[in-house]
C-alpha cells in the first residue's frame, strides 16, 4: 500500500512562473471545453505544442498544467452530471505544480527545473530531510507565493489490527473508546470557544470597515489566519495522540463517515415566504445551527486521522454514524437523552455518557464485541453549550475581556499530547 504525506516549506518562487502556470491551466481548460477533451492524453495532444512554444518554462510545467486542468474539468463535469449549474471553471489561485520526474534531491535541497538548464533550489528543513533520509519517494512539488509543498510517498505494509478503537467527533471534544474498555477524551472546547470568538470579531470588523473593501479584506485575512492556525495545531495534536495510542496498542480505527453532513445541514425546501408571498427555497435549519456546523472542523480531523493511520499502516474504517448516539448499544432501542449529556435506556437499563455510547455503537460495526459498562471518566469537564443564552453571554463577555476563561475552565482530563 502506498501512503502519502506532504510537508510545507516556506519559500518564495518567482511570481512570473506562478502567473504563467495559471494562464496555462486556463488555456487548457478552455481548449478542453471547446473540443470536449476529457482525457489527459487527448488534452495533451491538443495543447502541448502551443504551451511549450508560447511559454518559456520547462516542458514539465506544461504537462503538470494539463494534469491540473484535467482535474478541474473532471469536477466540472461531475457537477453537471449531478444536475447542478456550476460556473465555467477557471483557475484562480497562484500555484505551479511539477511532477517527480523533473525533481532531484541533492545536498539537502530539492532541485526544481525552471527553464532548460536553469534550476531553482528549495532548501529542505529538518522534517523534510527526515522523509528523504527515511527513504520516502518525492512525488511532486507544488509552489505557492509563500511556500513549497513537497509530497512524499512510501510503501507500507498493512498491520492486522488486534482490536478496534472507535472515534466520535464532537463539537468540543473527540472521544475514543476501545474494544478493551478504555476511554479517552480529548478536550477541544478551546476550539469551540475560539470559533465563537472568531465569529464575533469577524462581525465587528465587517461592521467597522464595511465602507472599505480593501481594508476589510486585509483585516479579515489576518483574523482568519490566526484562527485557522489555532484549529490546525490543536487538531494535529489530538490526531497525533490518537494515532500514537492506537499504534502502541495495535488498534484499528473506526471513525464516523460524515460525508453529506454539510449537504443535509444546508438543505433547502420550497416553502411559502410569508414576507414576499412567493414560494421560495427556504433553509430547513436555523441560521445559528448552520453557522455552527458549517464552521465545524470534523472533516479536517477525519482527514488527518486517515492519512496518519495510512502512513503507519493501520486499518481505518468509516462507518455510517446514523443514530449512533441515540440507540442503545445493548438492545438497539431508542435512548433517552438528558441535558447533562447522559443517556439512559428504558428497556434494559443501560446508562452512560452520550459520546461514549456513540463510540460503542461504532465499535459494533467491527468484528469484535465491545465490553460494556465503560464510563466517561469523572474528571472530564462537560462544557455548557455556547448556544444557550447564558453561553452566548459568557462568550461575549470573554471577548470583552471580562471573564477570564483560563481561571474559569474546569480542569478537563486533557490528552497527553506529544
Ligand atoms: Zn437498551
Amino acid at each position: 500500500m502506498e501512503a502519502y504525506k506532504a510537508v510545507i516549506i516556506p519559500f518564495k518562487p518567482p511570481v512570473e512562473l506562478l502567473r504563467d502556470f495559471r494562464d496555462m491551466v486556463n488555456y487548457c481548460i478552455q481548449a478542453g471545453l471547446r473540443h470536449g477533451a476529457t482525457s489527459k492524453f487527448k488534452l495533451t495532444r491538443l495543447v502541448y505544442r502551443e504551451l511549450t512554444a508560447k511559454y518559456p518554462w520547462h516542458s514539465w510545467y506544461a504537462l503538470s498544467a494539463i494534469e491540473v486542468a484535467c482535474a478541474i474539468l473532471k469536477n466540472y463535469r461531475k457537477s453537471l452530471r449531478r444536475g447542478l449549474s456550476p460556473r465555467v471553471p477557471r483557475a484562480r489561485r497562484l500555484i505551479a505544480k511539477i511532477g517527480n520526474q523533473a525533481l532531484k534531491v541533492e545536498e539537502g535541497r530539492v532541485r526544481v527545473p525552471l527553464r532548460p538548464r536553469k534550476w531553482l533550489y528549495i532548501p529542505l528543513h529538518r522534517r523534510a530531510s527526515e522523509f528523504v533520509e527515511a527513504g520516502c519517494r518525492l512525488r511532486s512539488a507544488t509552489l505557492t507565493p509563500n511556500a513549497a509543498c513537497l509530497a512524499f510517498s512510501k510503501q507500507v505494509d498493512g498491520i492486522e489490527p488486534r482490536s478496534w478503537a472507535a472515534v466520535d467527533v464532537n463539537e468540543d471534544n473527540v472521544t475514543l473508546a476501545t474494544s478493551n474498555g478504555e476511554v479517552e477524551v480529548y478536550e477541544l472546547s478551546r476550539l469551540k470557544r475560539a470559533g465563537y470568538g472568531y465569529f464575533a470579531r469577524r462581525k465587528a470588523i465587517q461592521r467597522r470597515y464595511h465602507g472599505d473593501r480593501r481594508v476589510l479584506k486585509k483585516a479579515l485575512s489576518k483574523l482568519s489566519k490566526n484562527y485557522r492556525s489555532l484549529v490546525s495545531s490543536e487538531l494535529h495534536k489530538a490526531s497525533a495522540a490518537i494515532i500514537k495510542l492506537c499504534k502502541e496498542r495495535g488498534y484499528g480505527l473506526i471513525v464516523e463517515d460524515l460525508r453529506g453532513l454539510r449537504g443535509s445541514v444546508n438543505a433547502k425546501v420550497k416553502r411559502l415566504n410569508p414576507y414576499s408571498g412567493k414560494i421560495q427555497p427556504t433553509s430547513t435549519r436555523s441560521k445559528e445551527l448552520k453557522r455552527r456546523l458549517n464552521n465545524w472542523w470534523f472533516r479536517r480531523l477525519l482527514n488527518q486521522l486517515e492519512y496518519k493511520a495510512k502512513w503507519e499502516g493501520m486499518s481505518i474504517e468509516a462507518v455510517d454514524p446514523k443514530g449512533s448516539s441515540s440507540t442503545c448499544p445493548m438492545c438497539r432501542s431508542k435512548l433517552k437523552l438528558y441535558l447533562n449529556g447522559r443517556v439512559e435506556c428504558s428497556s434494559c437499563g443501560y446508562h452512560g455518557d452520550r459520546h461514549v455510547t456513540a463510540c460503542l455503537n461504532l465499535l459494533k460495526a467491527s468484528d469484535v464485541t465491545p465490553r460494556f459498562g465503560v464510563e466517561r471518566p469523572l474528571d472530564v469537564a462537560v462544557n455548557p453549550a455556547l448556544t444557550t443564552l447564558m453561553g452566548v453571554r459568557a462568550s461575549w463577555a470573554s471577548i470583552r475581556g471580562e471573564v477570564n476563561w483560563e481561571a474559569n475552565r474546569t480542569t478537563g482530563r486533557c490528552a497527553n499530547y506529544t
